[in-house]
């Protein structure tokens, strides 16, 4: 039973692996938006933001299953999927976006594309943001400030790494209107280190600002600063591992949403959609430049299963239209979440776009005081009711909203309706 594999996870994973729930229940399988239990309960998968076209796929399953029984090898073979996928990203980016890189998570994108920005312009200092969350590698871990995954994460952070206030319009140093202040204090940061001998190699931050709750950046934030990156000769990175593959709904990729092209972009988990694939972005003449670190390879990075499943995951993109029913259906449960923010005063705001949602629970309206038990409790009672939903920010206190992009009106009715019903009559 679901007790008993948790007990022997603890017992042969690290203890530190994370697990949804104290209790989670035993899943076995899924399709669409939903997942089933081994005791037959059908859960409704509010949080799954690595499989967009939803779990059990056919057409990403027989493909990838085809191309595991014809070849599976290295991406050092002249391998066609390889080539297509690769070039099919590569359209997808605005120029000078045309080249690509292949690896097979998040983690390792970011800490590429650090590598690449330290190999194109010389120099070892990064500039990041606070409550971000990059990945867990080396490079990617020493950019993430998130003290909600790590909460030593800003005692132990090299000495390279420089992290300006997190933009939160919301929450935060400068709340409100006070926000149009972040810009200016970030590229300030950036003209300093230049004056003092250290101008950064790159500038990295999320295009949407996922792990704090999905809050959307302020407007002119990213433009003000990789101006102000670029002015003093680094690159500026985009981690589009959360907000990037149409997760926005209106736009594919998070920076569209701002109004810029960044230098080098990091993409993973919508792109294999839960296979393991990954990717950096950048301009012809940015990979040039890794060229001083000898060659780039990764065993399994870009695959030709990995390939042949990025493509899958293209055309479904195509064929499902789920880029739209992110921007249809997000708007709708926004709408209905925003309805029920004024019946219930333990919801604070109801952050996002698309289908990445925040809804933010506070215990007072004026103060924010984040209403992080109430939080958890609310999501334990979810999943009673067969709803799968976590916990995000720094407070732990917003519904991390972010389920499969063909999340249909029925299930985005269902986790309005229950979360309502949760909310009256307690948890
Ligand atoms: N960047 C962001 C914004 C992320 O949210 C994550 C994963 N949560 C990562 C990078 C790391 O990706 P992965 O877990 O695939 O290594």
């Amino acid at each position: 039973d679901a007790a008993a594999l948790v007990a022997r996870r603890d017992r042969s994973l690290a203890e530190v692996q994370e697990h949804y729930y104290d209790a989670p229940p035993r899943i076995e399988r899924g399709w669409r938006e939903h997942l089933v239990g081994t005791d037959g309960r059908v859960f409704l998968d509010m949080v799954n933001n690595v499989t967009p076209l939803g779990h059990g796929h056919p057409k990403l399953a027989d493909a990838v299953s085809r191309q595991l029984r014809r070849l599976n090898t290295n991406s050092r073979f002249n391998y066609g999927a390889v080539v297509e996928f690769s070039e099919r990203l590569a359209s997808l980016a605005p120029d000078p976006l045309d080249t690509v890189f292949l690896v097979n998570s998040g983690s390792e994108a970011v800490d590429l594309a650090l590598r690449v920005a330290l190999a194109a312009t010389g120099r070892r200092d990064v500039v990041g943001v606070l409550e971000a969350y990059h990945g867990w590698t080396y490079g990617s871990d020493a950019v993430s400030t998130s003290i909600a995954d790590n909460p030593n994460a800003l005692a132990t952070r090299p000495d390279w790494v420089h992290a300006v206030d997190a933009p939160n319009p919301f929450r935060g140093v400068h709340r409100g209107a006070d926000a149009a202040r972040y810009a200016p204090e970030a590229a300030a940061r950036i003209q300093g280190l230049a004056a003092s001998g250290r101008p950064p190699a790159a500038f990295i931050a999320e295009t949407f600002f996922g792990n704090a709750g999905g809050i959307p950046l302020p407007d002119g934030y990213l433009a003000e600063v990789y101006a102000a990156v670029r002015e003093s000769g680094g690159l500026a990175i985009a981690d589009e591992v959360q907000a990037g593959y149409g997760r926005l709904g209106h736009w594919f990729w998070g920076f569209e949403q701002q109004g810029v092209v960044p230098d080098v972009v990091a993409v993973a988990k919508a792109a294999g959609n839960g296979y393991p694939l990954g990717a950096v972005i950048t301009s012809r003449e940015i990979a040039a430049r890794f060229r001083s670190q000898g060659y780039f390879f990764s065993s399994t990075g870009g695959s030709p299963a990995s390939s042949v499943a990025g493509l899958a995951v293209l055309d479904a993109f195509r064929d499902e239209r789920l880029q739209e029913n992110a921007a249809e259906v997000g708007g709708h449960l926004r709408r209905r979440l925003e309805e029920l923010a004024t019946r219930h005063p333990l919801i604070g705001a109801v952050h996002g776009l698309g289908l990445y949602l925040g809804v933010e629970f506070v215990r007072d309206h004026a103060t924010l005081e984040p209403a992080t038990e109430e939080t958890a409790a609310v999501c334990d009672r979810l999943l009673e009711l067969g709803i799968v939903m976590q916990p995000t920010g720094d407070h732990q206190n917003v519904l991390k909203t972010k389920p499969p992009l063909c999340l249909d009106r029925a299930s985005a009715d269902f986790f309005v309706d229950t979360l309502d019903r949760v909310l009256t009559e307690g948890w």
